[in-house]
């Protein structure tokens, strides 16, 4: 299933829609595939930090689209997630934060999903795999760290911020695993909330499976409490949830 970038964003304008599922054959896309159809693209190789904090604004305004397929269409954006999950790598347990560097956590977390200002939420229903979104993505991350930022104070934050994104798509290190897991927990929480905003009315067993993949024990404890909540809050309901799509 592929849906076309209307569907699944909601980008500023119409001239500036997110071209990335149908619209452009998988190995066509580039950033200037996005760039070229923006009425006021980006100024590059200056200065000045204003065109990147023009980019940023796109992660605002650009939803997560997991959640589009169950009619939930004004859901949380890019930076709503990232802006929770950093607030929860600044919570972490003892355990972990004796062993991990907490800053770095938390701007890992603020810039793990930035390439998706230009590249769109890819979910892994839209038919795009794994190499070629991690390629998308990187290439968004070259244009916004060197083209963008380059000259930018010497191009030091531009350096630092692709170095601290590299990390996270690694995830060798322990902080890097640390925020994968911080970004699973993230949607667990989100699709309790959102099933219970919606009175038992959706339901989103199918994202609970991310919950699953969580490693560090601490994270998953967070995980099995959040399930707890869910399980109560579906008793209540007298609704009994099942994994199937709602459409
Ligand atoms: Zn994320």
């Amino acid at each position: 299933m592929i849906k076309n970038a209307a569907q699944t964003n909601e980008p500023p304008g119409p001239d500036t829609s997110i071209l990335t599922k149908g619209d452009v054959q998988a190995a066509d896309w580039t950033p200037e595939s996005v760039l070229s159809t923006m009425s006021h693209r980006p100024q590059e190789n200056t200065d000045s930090p204003l065109p990147f904090f023009h980019i940023l604004e796109r992660l605002k305004t650009t939803k997560r689209a997991g959640w589009q397929r169950f009619d939930i269409d004004n859901g949380e954006s890019i930076s709503d997630h990232m802006y929770r999950m950093s607030i929860l790598t600044m919570l972490a347990p003892p355990s972990l934060s004796s062993r991990l560097d907490i800053p770095r956590c938390t701007k890992m977390a603020l810039i793990h999903d930035m390439a998706e200002a230009l590249v769109g939420d890819i979910t892994p229903v839209d038919g795009i795999s794994k190499k070629e979104k991690s390629r998308r993505e990187a290439e968004t991350m070259d244009y916004i760290c060197k083209r963008l930022l380059g000259k930018v104070g010497g191009g030091l934050s531009g350096e630092e911020i692709r170095r601290i994104w590299q990390e996270y798509e690694d995830s060798e290190t322990l902080e890097a695993k640390f925020v994968h897991d911080i970004d699973k927990i993230e949607l667990i929480l989100q699709m309790v909330e959102y099933e219970r905003s919606n009175e038992g009315r959706v339901d989103l067993s199918e994202f609970t499976r991310v919950g699953t993949r969580i490693e560090l024990p601490e994270i998953k404890a967070w995980c099995d409490a959040t399930i707890q909540e869910r399980n109560q809050f579906w008793d209540s309901t007298g609704k009994v949830p099942r994994s199937h799509l709602k459409k």
